[in-house]
C-alpha cells in the first residue's frame, strides 16, 4: 500500500521519524490506507514553510485578487472532476452513506467557489474623520492574518477541510492543515489537487498525525499567527490554552447538545422527518445534531411512537451500499456511545429503541449501532447534558413555551437549535430567546456556505462560512492620511 505523506513547501515528505499509521474502514475494520504519523518536528517544518511563503516570498498574499480567485475556481473544478472518487474515500474512511458523501463533495466545491467569488468584493471602508490635526482622510483595508494553523475533526472530512482552507486561502494566508488522524484520505487528495493547480510552494501545507503529537504544535508555536479548530469542547480548551503564549488569534467550532423544540401545533409528519434528519444524519455524528427533542407533552407519546417506528425501519450497512445508517467512525467512538447509552439507562431514562451494537451478518465486523431513542429524560441526566456524538436522541417534555425555552438553554453548549410550530410569532419569540449560533424554524440541519456558522457558550467562538468566515482570517488595518503635509503647529502653542 502506498504510504500517504505530508505535503510541505510543495513537496510530499515522509514523517521525519519515519512513523506511519493505519487508516481503518469502520465498516469492516480493514486497513484501507497507510499515512505518515507526524510529530511536532514535522509540524515545525510545515510552519517554517508557511512562514517563509507568507513573510519572505509573499507570492500568495501579494497575488492579484482575480489571479488568486482563479486558483480557487480551479481547485473547485478539480474537486468536482474527482467527485465520485472523493465521495468513496470519505465513505470508506468515515463510514457515511455514499449519497451523503457525494453531497459533502458538492458542498466542498460550492465552498471553494463561494470564497473565490468573495475575493475582491468590497471590504473595509473610507471614513470622514475629525480635522483637529488639519484635513485628514482615513480608510481601512482587510489583510491576511499570516500563518494559520487549521485543525479539523473526522465527521465531515472533506467538507470541514474546505470550510477552513477555502476562506483562509482566499484571504491570502499561508496555512498548515491537520485533518483528523481517523479520516485523512480525502485531505491527501485535496492537497494533490492543490499541487496539480500549482499553488505557490508553502501556501498550503499538510500534516498527518494525531492531535497531541502533531496538532498541538500549531496551537503553541509562536510562528503561527492564528489557529482555527473544529472538534470537541475539551480539545478546544486545550488549544485555547496552548495558544496563549503569543496571543495568536483563535477560532473554535466545538461540540453541542442542541435542542429541537416541537410544539403540538407543528406539522406532525414534517416534524418527525426533520427530527430524524436532525439526529440520525451522518449516524448522529453532527456537531449541530438535534440530540435533545423537547416536545410538548400533549403529543409526546404519539411523536415518540412514530419516531421509533421510523428509526426501527432504517437500513443499516456499509456506506458504499448507501443505507440509512452506516458505521460509527471508530471502535473507540462506538464504545464511547455505548457508554453513554449504559449511563442513560442507569440514570433512569427509558430506552425506546436501539441502544445496542449490531452483531449480525456483515455488520458484525464493523462498528455499527442501532438508532437509539431515550424517553422520559430529565435535565439532570447526562444524556440531556453531554454530547454523545452518535445516533442517540433524548426526549424531554414541556408544558409551556417558557419551560421549553428554559430547558433548551439549560446546557453549557450553544451551538444549534430548532423550533417546530405553525404559529409564526411564537417561532420568532422562541428564536429570540435561544442562546445558540445556528438555528432553524420548521426544519433542522440545512447548512449554507453563504451564512455564518458557529456557537455560543462552550460551543466556541468565531465563525466559519459566509462573509464572517473570511473576515475571521483577516486583520483590519487603519490608514490615516494627512491631506496637507507639513507642520501642524501642535508643539508651538
Ligand atoms: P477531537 O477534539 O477529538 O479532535 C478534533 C481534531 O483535533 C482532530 O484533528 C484531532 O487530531 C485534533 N486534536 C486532538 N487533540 C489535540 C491537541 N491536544 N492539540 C491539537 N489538536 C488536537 O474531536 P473529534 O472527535 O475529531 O470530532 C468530534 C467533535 O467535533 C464533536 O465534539 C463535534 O461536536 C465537534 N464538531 C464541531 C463542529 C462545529 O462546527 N462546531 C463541526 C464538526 C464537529
Amino acid at each position: 500500500m502506498n504510504i500517504k505523506k505530508n505535503y510541505i513547501n510543495g513537496q510530499w515528505q515522509a514523517a521525519v521519524k519515519g512513523a506511519t499509521r493505519d487508516v481503518i474502514n469502520p465498516c469492516n475494520a480493514q486497513v484501507i490506507g497507510i499515512v505518515a504519523d507526524s510529530t511536532a518536528e514535522d509540524t515545525q517544518l510545515a510552519i517554517a514553510a508557511a512562514k517563509s511563503a507568507f513573510y519572505q516570498t509573499g507570492e500568495w498574499r501579494r497575488m492579484s485578487g482575480p489571479k488568486r480567485a482563479d486558483f480557487m475556481y480551479r481547485i473547485a473544478d478539480a474537486i468536482k472532476a474527482r467527485l465520485e472518487e472523493l465521495a468513496v474515500l470519505d465513505t470508506l474512511d468515515n463510514g457515511k452513506p455514499l449519497r451523503e458523501a457525494r453531497c459533502d463533495v458538492e458542498d466542498a466545491v460550492a465552498c471553494f467557489r463561494y470564497y473565490a467569488g468573495l475575493i475582491g468584493k468590497p471590504q473595509g471602508g473610507v471614513y470622514e474623520v475629525a480635522d483637529g490635526f488639519g484635513p485628514m482622510h482615513a480608510y481601512c483595508v482587510h489583510e491576511p492574518v499570516g500563518v494559520c494553523g487549521l485543525i479539523t475533526p473526522w465527521n465531515y472530512p472533506l467538507l470541514m477541510a474546505s470550510w477552513k482552507l477555502a476562506p483562509a486561502l482566499a484571504a491570502g494566508n499561508c496555512v498548515v492543515f491537520k485533518p483528523s488522524e481517523l479520516t485523512p484520505l480525502s485531505a491527501v487528495a485535496l492537497f494533490e489537487i492543490f499541487d496539480q493547480v500549482g499553488l505557490p510552494a508553502g501556501a498550503a501545507n499538510l500534516i498527518l498525525g494525531t492531535g497531541p503529537a502533531a496538532g498541538q504544535e500549531l496551537a503553541q508555536s509562536h510562528d503561527v499567527d492564528m489557529i482555527t479548530f473544529t472538534g470537541s469542547t475539551r480539545t478546544g480548551q486545550i488549544i485555547a490554552s496552548a495558544a496563549i503564549g503569543n496571543l495568536k488569534k483563535v477560532g473554535l467550532e466545538l461540540g453541542g447538545k442542541s435542542p429541537n423544540i416541537i410544539f403540538a401545533d407543528a406539522d406532525f409528519e414534517g416534524a418527525v422527518e426533520w427530527a430524524m434528519i436532525g439526529v440520525f444524519f451522518n449516524q448522529g455524528q453532527v456537531c449541530s445534531a438535534g440530540s435533545r427533542i423537547l416536545i410538548e407533552e400533549s403529543i409526546k407519546d404519539r411523536f415518540v411512537a412514530r419516531l421509533a417506528e421510523r428509526a426501527n425501519a432504517m437500513t443499516i450497512g456499509s456506506g458504499l451500499d448507501d443505507p440509512d445508517i452506516g458505521p460509527i467512525v471508530s471502535e473507540g467512538q462506538l464504545h464511547k456511545i455505548l457508554g453513554h447509552v449504559q449511563l442513560a439507562k442507569e440514570q433512569g431514562a427509558k430506552l425506546v429503541c436501539g441502544g445496542e451494537r449490531v452483531t449480525e451478518g456483515a455488520c458484525a465486523q464493523g462498528y455499527f449501532i442501532r438508532p437509539t431513542i431515550f424517553d422520559n429524560c430529565t435535565r439532570d441526566m447526562a444524556i440531556t447534558r453531554e454530547e454523545v456524538f452518535g445516533p442517540v436522541v433524548a426526549v424531554q417534555t414541556f408544558k409551556t413555551e417558557e419551560e421549553a425555552i428554559q430547558m433548551a438553554n439549560d446546557t453549557p453548549f450553544g451551538l444549534a437549535g430548532g423550533v417546530f410550530t405553525t404559529d409564526g410569532a411564537r417561532a420568532l419569540r422562541v428564536m429570540k430567546e435561544l442562546r445558540a449560533g445556528v438555528t432553524w424554524i420548521n426544519c433542522y440541519n440545512p447548512t449554507f456556505n453563504e451564512a455564518p456558522w458557529g456557537g455560543y457558550k462552550m460551543s466556541g467562538y468565531g465563525r466559519d462560512l459566509g462573509v464572517n468566515g473570511m473576515v475571521e482570517y483577516q486583520q483590519v488595518k487603519q490608514v490615516n492620511i494627512n491631506l496637507k503635509p507639513g507642520p501642524v503647529g501642535w508643539y508651538q502653542r
